[in-house]
């Protein structure tokens, strides 16, 4: 190839697709496919369907089209000798030269029938020789980009696909494939090419075994490299810390207003025997994930986490993803720890100056034994003594990209303080999340992850009733607002922030500020949005906290994690607009303390019958696990993995909600093939995942 013909459009639009190399290629599968394996008389054609016919030309206009006008010449079918038009609506001059009349043409589309005869809208158009073969497979059509024209993209896909190395990574018969499984060249070819006589429904929804093959090996490189990830980390060792409960726990404990529920001393037992093993094991870094819904009580279990950490003379880092809910942590871990002697540093984006470096300096001397914040916990400039734990609350609300930079610096080896000349200690990471990833999910993206589920809530919990109402009873539910704060309770009116119009989303917020505190008063009413500075955000959450504003108009920033105990009506409006779980994150912030709770979704317009019926889901039921199902359907996984924001794309293929059983399959093979043939596994996930893996163990 020459070097003006490397560089042309064509070829580089294929390069930014990605397809760089044989095998890429070979992995660009067609979305769908056309059928020109036989021609068709035009009459035989049934509407919708697109059809290939061969003319021959019999009047062409002399004057070639002007480019971008519309254009007709007529053919007859050379088997019917039935007269076709053919029409284009844009035209483009090169098609007088394809069409000379006499020239026999195969043009591929859908034929429709009027009174004047055949018509064909826009087909594609190929000059052939009489008697020229037609293709023995189906076409295939291949997702692609403006600049790069369909047919250039066939004819690099199917030079590849000869040189693709496609071979079998795991060959020995021990090893052998689940039965029914196509071998993965056929599979491939299969796709790119298939007989006429594959079944093209199979094809199209991906049900067909070439596909089962491929999404099969594509759930398997994810199954081993999360194995892979999962044995790095057992190789390496972590600072063993101190047992529950322990003296500063107990401390702790004693000071608490409640005892720990049943579910919170098994997480902890779960917890201590990864920090903690009995004496004759290694300790190897926690790896852990706590699952607990909306109020399960995390908070407390962290900080007896963290105890372990501190009376084993370590440091414990914890981080939550916004600076509300950093600061409402830090605010319960200083007042439960710092009368046991715990000195807890804050760090965020907005400690500046000198307040920041004596945090910075906290940390790194070892004199500060929590560190609590934001991201900005994990920047680079934040060194720790002696660094034995890393929590992260809500953990799913952190991009992928935060959690691996979250990794490096738990093993950056500053943790080895202690003892320089022995190997780098990596510090244990307790992650926290109220969000349920379902099961097929979590087996297939957490499959690295221990994972430790609190269910149920603590005692002294009334249920919330959720009503869904449209939004022109919002009148009507303000007006009940007044009874509600005259018998003491705190109320939080949720308004949607929609980011493509965060501007306008502000201007609704103010505004419904002013509407209610002119029709609530003398009430106080507070506003909260994303705009403010952190301090301004503080002053109002403390204010809504020592209950001085009864009413808390906020954009989402409440978010996840605000305790507010006495806050016991929630209004949220556009509900329609939030997916579920997040609906289910904020009504949780209702129904913490002991009076009855309730929470409103208003919802704009009328409803589709999904959007209905996802709302009233809502009201169905409060059980998070069967909420996160329901989106998880709705959704798709994003929600769950935070990969949006991080813009990889984990699974191309496979799809963990239909392909559950290829699923079991790949995992009960995974571990089997790791000690078989370790070499041939790297091959599978280089090929399946290749840059991607990195992300999938994040
Ligand atoms: P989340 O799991 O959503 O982070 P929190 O840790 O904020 O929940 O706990 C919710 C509320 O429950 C807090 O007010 C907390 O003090 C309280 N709580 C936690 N554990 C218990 C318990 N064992 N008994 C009674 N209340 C508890
Ligand atoms: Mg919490």
């Amino acid at each position: 190839m020459s070097a003006a013909a490397k560089a042309s459009p064509a070829a580089r639009a294929l390069i930014k697709l990605g397809l760089v190399d044989a095998l890429s290629r070979a992995l660009h599968l067609p979305l769908r496919y056309e059928d020109e394996t036989r021609l068709t008389p035009p009459l035989d054609s049934r509407p919708g369907e697109s059809v290939l016919v061969e003319l021959e030309m019999v009047q062409v206009p002399a004057q070639p089209p002007r480019p971008g006008q519309p254009w007709t010449a007529l053919g007859r079918c050379v088997i019917s000798g039935q007269r076709v038009q053919l029409r284009f609506v844009h035209a483009h001059a090169g098609l007088r030269k394809l069409l000379e009349p006499g020239q026999r043409v195969r043009a591929f589309g859908e034929v429709r029938h009027s009174f004047s005869g055949c018509d064909m809208v826009h087909p594609q158009v190929r000059a052939v020789q009489p008697g020229e073969p037609l293709p023995a497979t189906l076409t295939p059509v291949y997702p692609t980009s403006a600049s790069l024209p369909q047919n250039y993209l066939r004819k690099s896909i199917a030079a590849a696909l000869p040189r693709a190395p496609l071979h079998e990574c795991f060959a020995s018969a021990d090893q052998a494939l689940p039965r029914g499984l196509l071998p993965l060249r056929q599979a491939v070819l299969t796709l790119h090419h298939p007989a006429p006589t594959e079944s093209l429904d199979a094809l199209l929804d991906r049900t067909h075994p070439a596909w089962q093959r491929i999404k099969y090996d594509e759930l398997l490189a994810q199954q081993l490299s999360q194995k892979r990830a999962q044995q790095l980390r057992r190789q390496s060792a972590a600072p063993r810390l101190a047992p529950h409960p322990n003296p500063l726990a107990q401390a702790l404990l004693q000071h608490l207003p409640f005892a720990l529920t049943p579910a919170q001393e098994r997480v902890l037992a779960e917890i201590q025997a990864d920090l903690s093993p009995p004496a004759r094991h290694a300790v190897t870094p926690m790896h852990r994930l706590l699952q607990g819904d909306v109020g399960s009580g995390k908070t407390v279990v962290a900080a007896l986490a963290a105890c372990m950490a501190l009376a084993a003379g370590w440091q414990c880092a914890l981080m939550a993803p916004t600076e509300i809910l950093a600061e409402q942590l830090f605010g319960k871990l200083v007042e439960w720890l710092e009368p046991l002697g715990v000195q807890v540093a804050w760090l965020s984006g907005s400690v500046k100056g000198r307040r920041r470096a004596a945090m910075l300096e906290a940390a790194a001397s070892g004199q500060a034994g929590l560190v609590v914040g934001t991201h900005a916990v994990i920047e680079q400039q934040v060194r720790f003594a002696r660094l034995g734990l890393v929590i992260i609350d809500e953990q799913h609300r952190f991009g992928v990209q935060q959690r691996l930079t979250l990794k490096d610096k738990a093993s950056e080896g500053d943790g080895a303080g202690a003892d320089p000349r022995s190997a780098p200690l990596e510090a244990h990471l307790l992650m926290m999340s109220a969000t349920p990833i379902p099961r097929t999910l979590a087996m297939s993206y957490f499959a690295d992850l221990d994972l430790s589920v609190l269910d149920g809530l603590p005692p002294g919990r009334s249920p919330i009733v959720t009503r869904v109402l449209g939004a022109q009873r919002r009148d009507e539910v303000i007006a009940r607002m007044s009874g509600a704060l005259e018998q003491g309770r705190q109320i939080y009116w949720v308004c949607p922030l929609v980011e493509e119009s965060e501007k306008l989303d502000l201007e609704n917020a103010t505004a419904t500020h002013a509407l209610l505190s002119e029709r609530l008063a003398p009430w106080p009413v507070a506003l909260l949005h994303g705009r403010m500075k952190a301090p301004e955000k503080a002053a109002v959450m403390a204010a809504f906290k020592a209950g001085e504003a009864r009413v808390l108009v906020a954009t989402t920033v409440i978010e996840v994690g605000v305790d507010v105990p006495n806050a016991s009506l929630m209004i949220v409006e556009h509900a329609e607009r939030f997916g579920l779980s997040q609906l289910h994150q904020l009504r949780g912030r209702v129904g913490r303390g002991s009076a009855a709770s309730a929470c409103v979704l208003l919802h704009g317009g009328p409803l589709s019958q999904a959007g209905r019926a996802r709302l009233q889901a809502m009201a169905q039921t409060q059980d998070g696990f069967e909420i996160a199902r329901r989106d998880l359907e709705i959704r798709g996984p994003g929600e769950f993995l935070g990969a949006r924001q991080s813009g990889a794309q984990l699974l191309r293929f496979a799809d963990v909600q239909h392909d559950g059983d290829l699923l079991d399959a790949a995992r009960e093979r995974a571990d089997r093939l790791l000690a078989q043939a370790p070499e041939a596994c790297d091959a599978h996930i280089a090929r399946w995942l290749g840059h991607r893996t990195e992300f999938i163990k994040a």
